[in-house]
């Protein structure tokens, strides 16, 4: 059987890697989507849009859309222009090899599974949970990661917020303009937060501060209706009714494949320069797995749609080569 080798491999399904997608497949590219597994928390088909409920923010959709859908509606779109699909978890790559090998789960004992001239990483980063099995439940019903996504939802209701950290207080302060009032909840007295963001919060009316408190449980049937908290110092619990709980205890970019091969900035997030361009000829990333500034599902579209450009122009370049260096043998 002849070695698979593609123009471009699409790392992630997310709303970067589904735009890098088509992109890639109305330049005729044929690219190779892989998609992990649907049981994953960490890289299911579609990312994190698969996690929330109504998508407002995103144009398009006066009315908003489901996460999920819109997830769906991208990549009926992808495949609709011919992008292959393939369930499958990425294992390794070597970036080092021409063209590049990629190896999927289950498939590590032989040859790469796949080879290919380019490469477009679009993993996506993943946002810390707490971990209480409540937590998981509640996700889109009251519990949320993304204040900009969901504040909204929250007019005139009590939230709460978990963390320390700038993200929590770039939450609450933003979510200050929804809720009737925003409790911070963090582990220990001192803010982890720069100074200016800090001294905002505590500026603003609306936000308290229940500091050494951990959050033990999420309360509610079908929706949120309040979180028990621990003081750590005392082990008193008390219940704190809020319908919204906004986790913000900090994210992990998807790059674990990549370490030792492309360049990570200190919170470990790819590099990009130029675009979406790595220090890898034909490697290219977007979406979260290079942006801890904006994580937006319309930012990271369009750096998928950059990464395609830059792809299909990388490949041109690649063949007019290629061509030269054929005719000059000749
Ligand atoms: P972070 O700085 O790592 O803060 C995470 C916070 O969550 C910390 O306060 C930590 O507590 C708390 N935490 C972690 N695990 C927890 C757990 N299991 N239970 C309860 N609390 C937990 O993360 P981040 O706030 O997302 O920020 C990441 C980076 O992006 C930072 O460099 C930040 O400055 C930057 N950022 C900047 C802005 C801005 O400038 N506007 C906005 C957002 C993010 P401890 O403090 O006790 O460790």
């Amino acid at each position: 059987m002849g070695e698979d080798v593609r123009n471009v491999v699409i790392l992630g399904s997310g709303p970067a890697g589904l735009t890098a997608a088509i992109y890639t497949a109305r330049a005729d590219l044929r690219p190779l989507v892989v998609e992990g597994e649907p049981s994953s928390t960490s890289d299911q088909p579609g990312g994190q849009l698969m996690l929330t409920t109504d998508v407002e923010n995103f144009p398009g959709f006066p009315e908003g859309v489901l996460g999920p859908q819109l997830m769906t509606d991208m990549r009926a779109q992808a495949e609709r222009f011919g992008a292959d699909m393939r369930t499958a978890k990425a294992v390794s790559v070597d970036l080092s090899s021409t063209p590049i090998g990629i190896w999927f789960a289950g498939e590590e004992a032989s040859g790469p599974s796949v080879r290919t001239r380019s490469l477009i990483i679009a993993t996506g980063a993943r946002s810390l949970m707490l971990g209480l099995p409540n937590e998981a439940r509640l996700l889109g019903y009251g519990v949320s990661t993304c204040a900009t996504c969901d504040g909204f939802f929250f007019r005139d209701r009590p939230i709460a917020v978990v963390g320390g950290g700038d993200s929590a207080l770039e939450e609450a302060l933003f979510l200050t303009k929804f809720g009737r009032s925003v409790t911070v909840i963090h582990r220990r007295k001192e803010l982890r937060a720069s100074k200016i963001m800090q001294d905002r919060a505590f500026r603003n009316e609306k936000i308290d501060f229940r500091w050494d408190s951990v959050v033990t449980d999420v309360l509610g049937g079908d929706r949120l209706e309040g979180i028990v908290l621990e003081e750590v110092n005392t082990g008193e619990t008390t219940t704190l009714a809020v319908e919204g709980l906004f986790v913000a205890i900090g994210h992990v970019p998807n790059t674990d494949l990549f370490v030792g091969q492309l360049e990570l900035d200190p919170a470990g997030y790819l590099v990009t320069r130029d675009g979406t361009k790595t220090a890898v000829p034909g490697v290219f990333a977007c979406g979260d797995v290079q942006d801890h500034t904006y994580r937006q599902a319309i930012t990271a579209a369009g750096s998928g749609c950059m990464a395609a450009i830059d792809a299909e122009r990388y490949l041109a370049d690649l063949e007019s080569h290629e061509a030269l260096a054929a005719e000059t043998a000749v």
